[in-house]
């Protein structure tokens, strides 16, 4: 009898594990708290495929800017203030990790990482003949200072000494690219190497071939504790009164994580971050690539007729209502085409190289 992996969460993570380990010829029940008609993270984000993100969140100058921008209300990340041990401790390693050292070991790690999850994707696409589409045509940092756009050139400059193709260009090349999109820049870094894709498409994609391939889905089944023996993990038990009993356990319940984590007294150092998108669905405008407005904060993802808007990072507990200088943000953009708003929350991890060693706690045979 082969392995049997049971896998916590139905968003982008578990839907991609549960592919890859039933590919591998393991037998897969992924367990999902929400019903199959679903949101959240997985389904409106900007669908970004993202080598050039070399430089982690932990970087010189990170908590100096997080601080100013505590203070703005307008501001692209905010903290919400709350007594909490998890979030200080959180803030002490990022503050730790926060420099030089860090992202020189970090940089080529996310490059590979990021690299090979691209790789990933463009196999999904042609073993699903196209269903996952993989649009190929990179992501534009756009500059309105030209302080905005010497910092993009480091991180080009970074980009290229690890091997990675970018291209700085003045406001007449930006506007080449993309000669039906009037941009008011100075110019522009673009990383030809990411790419994107629709989300919800790619979520149904993967949950059909999970499906097709023998996965079983457990909808409207929240995982609310665990069996250990002897120190090894054997089940899940769930809200339902179900008891599911697993070889291994996979943990993808995105910003929901860290909170199963400490029913097994894992010390993950996770806090959850919350973004907000717009999608019109038939844009004035539609432009060709992927931008970050890099000042602003704001992704604007082309995601076939439709357009996708969305930006600000919020550090808040996963429950905790939406904010609304954000959101107002975003709503008062003008939308006379139909759009849907979402809001999602995923993971922050204070450094890009150290949590393996924190969740070795267990074995599970
Ligand atoms: C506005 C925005 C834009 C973004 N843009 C990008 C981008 O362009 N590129 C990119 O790479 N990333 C982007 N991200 C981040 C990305 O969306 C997330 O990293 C990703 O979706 C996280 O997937 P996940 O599967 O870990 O979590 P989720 O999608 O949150 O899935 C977790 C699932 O676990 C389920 N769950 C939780 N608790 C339990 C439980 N106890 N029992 C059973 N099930 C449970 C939840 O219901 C949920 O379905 C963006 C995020 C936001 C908010």
């Amino acid at each position: 009898m082969s392995k049997h992996v049971a896998v916590i969460g139905a968003g982008v993570i578990g839907l991609c594990t549960a592919v890859y380990c039933i590919e591998r010829g393991w037998r897969v029940t992924v367990v999902e708290r929400n019903g199959e008609t679903r949101d959240g993270c997985s389904f409106g984000n900007g669908g970004m495929i993202v080598p050039s993100h070399i430089v982690p969140l932990a970087a010189p100058g990170a908590v100096t800017q997080a601080l100013k921008w505590m203070l703005q209300p307008s501001a692209p990340f905010h903290i919400k203030p709350r007594a909490s041990w998890p979030l200080v401790d959180w803030g002490l390693k990022f503050w730790q990790a926060a420099n030089a050292e860090h992202v020189r070991r970090a940089a080529p790690l996310l490059r590979d990482l990021n690299l090979a999850s691209r790789g990933c994707y463009q196999d999904l696409a042609a073993a699903t003949d196209g269903d996952i589409e993989v649009r190929l045509t990179g992501t534009l940092m756009l500059c309105k200072t030209r302080h905005a756009l010497d910092e993009e050139a480091k991180t080009a400059q970074l980009a290229r000494e690890l091997g990675m193709e970018a291209h700085v260009l003045d406001a007449r090349a930006t506007a080449a690219l993309d000669p039906g999109t009037r941009m008011d820049v100075v110019g522009a870094v673009h990383f030809p190497l990411d790419a994107s894709v629709t989300p919800d498409r790619l979520i149904y994609t993967l949950q059909r071939r999970a499906r097709e391939h023998g996965a079983r889905f457990r909808w409207s089944t929240g995982v609310t504790g665990f069996r250990v023996e002897n120190r090894a993990l054997r089940a899940l038990t769930t809200a339902t009164g179900d008891v599911i009993e697993a070889d291994e356990f996979v943990l993808a319940a995105g910003a929901w994580s860290g909170r199963l984590a400490q029913e097994l007294r894992l010390g993950l150092p996770m806090q959850a971050g919350k973004g907000y998108s717009l999608t019109l669905s038939r844009p004035r405008v539609q432009p060709r690539h992927c931008a970050i407005l890099v000042e602003a904060r704001v992704f604007v993802s082309p995601m076939g007729e439709a357009l996708r808007i969305g930006g600000t990072m919020e550090m808040a507990s996963a429950a905790s209502s939406r904010r609304c200088r954000a959101t107002t943000l975003i709503s008062s953009l003008p939308t006379s085409d139909a759009s849907t708003h979402g809001a999602g929350c995923g993971l922050v991890l204070p450094t890009a190289c150290r949590t393996s060693d924190e969740a070795s706690t267990f074995r599970t045979s």
